[in-house]
């Protein structure tokens, strides 16, 4: 934490931090001392000095003095902690990455709070907790988050700029299992799937990131690619550590590359709709990947299912093998 701080202060000097505040200040003298009104008491003369040499401050009228990280306790009505973080966010171009990280861990924690997402996930055929943990998933009760972060240090502003954080001031997501998206291992956004029924699929702003768990799944010689994460839960349950998830039909311009980064047989297990939409975007999809030199394979799965449904109704492993050796080309 001491090289932390050393690195912030070297990076935000204090008299640049306080004009960033609308601080203003005159020369005391010639040194390299400034004096102006105190911002944290009333006043009219001034008698608050900042050292710039010294990288210190000193109020004459309430007698409170410190480096810039006493001052952040002081006028923010923060921690010790808190100053550090919230510095860190004003020194630093701010990387989303690590909110979104801080989100996620809250949200696992989340899970192991309330009984409605765990009821939830046993009907999708969740049961393996080390499966659950493995895939971070975690649930968004509503309404606490945004406290969560902000006493982390994080500012409403940033919170809104992901969208974690309504413009109401709101949590985005509430009431939804959530699951983090990565891309370069680094989390860039949260789905969110309702356990109440309403508007079922939900993203932040922004990409959805790569396909899930590409590093681990790419060195296989085929993979199959499903559309959902509760068809990818089920299948890795299943034994089938080769399945990989790209959020939807629609695969980003990122996730095409690397289905194509290298020869492969790609098992294409999109959901078997009652109007045909995952089976034309599977016979797309089909279509650009083998124009790449990649072979395919179209999983037909019983009328109505996806993967996820074929293995709660009691489909096991074995079934869903014929079905891959079956998979016309
Ligand atoms: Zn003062």
């Amino acid at each position: 934490m001491g090289e932390d701080l050393k690195k912030i202060k070297e990076r935000l000097p204090l008299l640049d931090y306080l004009r960033q505040q609308n601080w203003t200040a005159r020369p005391a003298g010639h040194g390299p001392e400034f004096v102006g009104l105190c911002p944290l008491h009333p006043e009219t003369r001034p008698s608050f000095y900042v050292n710039a040499r010294k990288n210190l401050f000193y109020c004459h009228g309430c007698g409170q003095g410190g480096d810039l990280i006493r001052f952040v306790e002081l006028s923010q009505h923060l921690s010790f902690r808190q100053s550090l973080t919230y510095l860190e966010q004003q020194s630093a171009p701010v990387d989303p990455a690590a909110v979104l990280g801080q989100a996620s861990a809250f949200y696992q924690w989340q899970l192991e709070r309330y009984p409605e997402p765990r009821r939830y996930l046993e009907q999708r055929g969740l049961r393996d907790s080390a499966l659950i943990r493995e895939l971070q998933i975690g649930y968004a009760p509503g309404g606490s988050l945004r406290r969560h972060l902000v006493a982390q240090g994080y500012s409403l502003d940033l919170l809104r700029r992901t969208g974690l954080v309504s413009s109401q001031g709101h949590d985005a997501l509430y009431r939804r299992v959530i699951f983090p998206c990565y891309r370069d291992e680094r989390i860039v956004n949260l789905y969110g799937r309702s356990t109440s029924g309403a508007f079922a699929h939900r993203f932040l702003p922004g990409s959805k990131g790569d396909l899930v768990a590409w590093e681990s799944v790419r060195h296989f010689p085929s993979v199959i690619l499903v559309e959902g994460m509760f068809d990818l839960a089920v299948l890795w349950q299943a034994g089938f550590r080769h399945a990989t998830c790209s959020l939807g039909t629609h695969l980003t311009p990122g996730q095409f590359r690397q289905l194509c980064d290298r020869p492969r047989t790609v098992y294409l297990t999109f959901d078997d709709d009652t109007n045909g939409s995952g089976q034309q975007a599977a016979q797309a999809l089909a279509h650009r990947l083998r124009a790449q030199g990649i072979s395919t394979r179209r999983v037909l799965l019983p009328p109505g299912h996806d993967p996820n449904s074929f293995f709660v109704q009691g489909g096991d492993a074995r079934q869903f093998h014929s079905f891959l050796e079956a998979a016309p080309l």
